[in-house]
Formats: structure tokens, C-alpha cells, sequence
């Protein structure tokens, strides 16, 4: 079974539970598409493939319904959630908050002697897609402010690639993309946080619009 690189049992070193593991295939599925909106989940078969029993299951997916990734009808099943542009909008106030809040605890960090030069350059390879976010995170130190990102940011992967799979091709430039991380790291690297601040805001911006231009196809 292969796990999501974001896992926190991954990144903190933490031992994964069974719970933990169908959780996590479920969370792939549903993000890669592989379990579409609005669809069922088969329980009989999930435990069948996966080789667990009910209980993990019932567990991961009591989990998964607290990202809001799928919802569940008293004695009747659960599905997978589907997705609007509301959705979408208000994941990306709430991410714009926690990001620039990573950025003022770096900041602080910075402003307190850290050794905030080799943290950043340890990211600086990683100015590429969804994972250049996740460092920035990750640079605050901040394990709670981890945890609540992550959730989010499950609907956030999800909604890219949704939009992907759908459309067969990538609209996103990848190129303007990785460009616009660079001058929010260059930002840092100077220790101008408020200029890094306000191109993030810009970044998830474009992003966001980007990402509501294809979500047309839900509505
Ligand atoms: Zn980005």
C-alpha cells in the first residue's frame, strides 16, 4: 500500500496504525479520483481489497468524514463528498491565513537567531508543485499548525487533481507556477517577510482562480 508523502507519521517519524494505513488509501483515492464524487463507498469490497476487517474501516472513514472528504447517512452507506466553488473558496481564505502565519512564525524564529539560512535552503530544491506549500509549513515548526493544514490541504490536492483527471490535461503553468515560489523564497532568503506574505497571497490567488475555472464542470 502506498502512503501519502504528507503523511504526518511519515514527516514526524511517528508509527502508523492500521487505522492510519486504510485511511490513507481511502484519502489517495479520493484525492487521485480514483473514487469519484457523489460515489459509494463499498464496504464489503474495501475490506475484501484492502485484507482489513470493518472495524479500521468504519474508523478511517469516521476520519475521513472529519476532513470533509466523505459524509456518511445513518444506515445507509457513506459517499464521497463532492465538490463547489464554496468549497474551494473558503479552503483558500483559510489556507492564505495559515500560510502567511507560517511565514510571520519563520519570522520570528529569524528574528530570534535560528539558523533560518540552511532551513531555507534545504527548501529552495523544493519550489516546484504542492510541495514548496507543505516546506513552508513545515519551516514553522509548528506541529499544530501542521495538523490543521494538512486536513485542509487534502482538499486542496484533491481539487487539482480532480480537475485534471477530468479535463485529461493540466492547465496549470507550471512554469509561472515554480517562478512565483522562487520570488516568495527569494523574499524570505532577504528576510523581507511581508513582501513574502503579500506574494504568497497573490500566488494562492491565481491559483485559486485557476482551480474555479475548471470546477465549472460540478456546477
Ligand atoms: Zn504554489
Amino acid at each position: 500500500m502506498e502512503e501519502i508523502k504528507t503523511n504526518k507519521a511519515v514527516l514526524f517519524d511517528k508509527p502508523k496504525s492500521m487505522v492510519e494505513t486504510v485511511a490513507d488509501y481511502l484519502r489517495k483515492s479520493i484525492i487521485h479520483g480514483d473514487l469519484k464524487p457523489n460515489e459509494k463507498i463499498n464496504l464489503s469490497e474495501m475490506t475484501e481489497k484492502l485484507g482489513v476487517s470493518n472495524i479500521p474501516l468504519r474508523e478511517a472513514l469516521r476520519d475521513l468524514e472529519h476532513e470533509g472528504l466523505i459524509f456518511s447517512v445513518p444506515g445507509k452507506g457513506n459517499w464521497v463528498t463532492n465538490v463547489s466553488h464554496k468549497d474551494v473558496e473558503e479552503s483558500f481564505v483559510v489556507r492564505e491565513m495559515l500560510e502567511t502565519f507560517a511565514i510571520e512564525l519563520i519570522s520570528r524564529k529569524a528574528k530570534t537567531g535560528a539558523d533560518f539560512k540552511e532551513r531555507l535552503e534545504a527548501i529552495a530544491g523544493k519550489t516546484e508543485g504542492p510541495k514548496f506549500h507543505d516546506a513552508l509549513i513545515l519551516l514553522a515548526e509548528n506541529e499544530k499548525l501542521f495538523d490543521i493544514y494538512n486536513t485542509l490541504s487534502m482538499n486542496i490536492h484533491r481539487y487539482q487533481n480532480l480537475s485534471f483527471n477530468i479535463l485529461k490535461k493540466n492547465t496549470f503553468d507550471i512554469l509561472e507556477h515554480r517562478n512565483e515560489h522562487s520570488l516568495i523564497l527569494e523574499a524570505l532568503m532577504k528576510g523581507n517577510f511581508e513582501v513574502a506574505k503579500l506574494k504568497l497571497s497573490k500566488h494562492l490567488e491565481t491559483v485559486k482562480n485557476e482551480l474555479l475555472k475548471y470546477l465549472g464542470v460540478w456546477d
